[in-house]
């Protein structure tokens, strides 16, 4: 067995694929983009391929903030469920959002293979279950919320989850799903937009931004100028910093095992991802590799340090409800880390201006299905800079 580790599976298996200078002279541009996680690096590319004037900045190396701890499993199924979503936030936002969950998922495969990324990505079905009589209404709640609007989704009773290996009361199966590398394609995308000429800067951390009533003047740690026109934050769950609504998200800590390599991998892990109605919730996916991770545990986050310390306690949980959930497979733990997550209430994503006079925009794809959400603020983001209608501008606006 490796040693543990407690940096991301993903940093491990990429090791350090290439590094951006820090910037050290005044950049004038038309669109700041800070942060080059997978949400930066989706919105650069698009304003790439319309042909804006882009700078992005991160204060870290890019691509290493959550998208490297991301355990990366895309799903439609957004952490509030359809039906109660529906009740939530009214039946054309709750199915617009889980479809668009869905649309989001074939997008990213599109994006791989446009930029030609050897980015592991693979469609699965994803299913969805619970292991207490009282989780079946749950579901079937969420069944029939689903089959009237339109999901291709199938019911597997205990018999059927047995089939899979999974122990288990009942699941819905939908079948689009996927799962991603995010640490690899985050970088991958950063140096195609990299080649086509956009300035990336890493260890370029934006301390104050101000306006002098026609342009933004944002400041470096080390007082360099970057005057822009507009500016968007990418900046994850760290926004907390900047943002004046400072309650939009309940920010967890969050803990993922990858397994040792199956030398073929368990039947119940060949075409299908998982997770469970439980809260917190359980979730399990493979790599393409041969391993398996697990992931959850959620608590609510004090500190990193706090976080950290848990990291073994954590492991044994983990390993403890995958063996219950999938009594024939034995789980070997090569990799344990954890990271910070954020919920928002409805589950739902904060996409535009939360002023709407200024031309500073934040784009916060958070929840369970955060690179969904972040792929989907691309069709929004034209709409926010020239201040036009788009529906995901009002669904997921500030002060909702
Ligand atoms: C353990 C874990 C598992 C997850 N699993 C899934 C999953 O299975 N599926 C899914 O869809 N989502 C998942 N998520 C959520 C998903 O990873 C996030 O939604 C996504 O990574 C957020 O990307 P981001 O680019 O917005 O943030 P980040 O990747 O954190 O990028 C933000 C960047 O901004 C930079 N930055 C911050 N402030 C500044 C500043 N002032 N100046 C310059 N740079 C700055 C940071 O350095 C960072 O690189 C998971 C998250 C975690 C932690």
């Amino acid at each position: 067995m490796d040693l543990r580790s407690n940096e991301p599976y993903w940093l491990i298996k990429n090791s350090f694929l290439k590094s951006y200078p820090s910037l050290d002279e005044a950049l004038s541009t038309d669109i700041l983009v800070i942060g080059g996680g997978i949400t930066g690096a989706l919105i650069a590319h698009k304003l790439l391929q319309e042909g804006k004037d882009v700078v992005l900045v991160d204060k870290r190396n890019v691509c290493n903030g959550s998208s490297a701890a991301s355990t990366g499993m895309l799903q439609y199924e957004i952490d509030v469920p359809l039906y109660k979503l529906i009740d939530q936030r009214g039946i054309k936002c709750a199915v617009s959002s889980y479809k668009n969950c869905e649309e989001a998922i074939f997008d990213i495969k599109n994006i791989i293979d446009d930029i030609k990324s050897k980015c592991p990505f693979e469609f699965k079905k994803s299913i969805y279950f619970t292991t207490t009589r009282k989780g079946i209404k749950d579901l079937e709640a969420e069944f029939k919320a689903r089959k009237e609007n339109g999901f291709n989704i199938s019911w597997l009773d205990r018999e059927a989850l047995k089939k899979l290996g999974l122990d288990a009361f009942a699941g819905i199966e939908s079948k689009s799903g996927a799962i991603i590398d995010p640490f690899k394609f985050s970088y991958d995308l950063l140096e195609f937009c990299s080649e086509k000429g956009m300035q990336i800067y890493d260890h370029t951390e934006i301390t104050e931004i101000k306006n002098d009533g026609k342009r933004f003047i944002a400041k470096t740690q080390d007082e360099i100028p970057i005057h822009a026109n507009h500016i968007i934050h990418c900046t994850g769950y760290e926004s907390i910093y900047t943002l004046r609504e400072k309650k939009i998200v309940n920010l967890k800590s969050t803990y993922a095992i990858a397994s040792e390599v199956f030398e073929e991998l368990p039947k119940a892990f060949k075409n299908h991802i998982y997770w469970d109605n439980s809260a917190p919730y359980f979730y399990f996916r493979t790599t393409s590799e041969g391993r398996i991770i697990i992931g959850g545990c959620d608590e609510n986050f004090r500190n990193a340090h706090k976080r950290d310390s848990l990291l073994s306690k954590k492991q044994k949980i983990l390993t403890k409800q995958f063996h219950k959930y999938f009594q024939n497979i034995s789980f070997k733990a090569d990799y344990i880390w954890a990271g910070t997550f954020g919920e928002t209430v409805d589950g739902l994503p904060y996409f535009g201006r939360p002023n709407q006079d200024i031309n500073e925009h934040y784009i916060l794809g958070f929840g369970g299905n955060g690179i969904t959400y972040s792929m989907m603020a691309r069709n929004a983001i034209i709409h926010s800079l020239n201040h036009t209608n788009h529906r995901f501008l009002d669904d997921y606006r500030f002060n909702r």
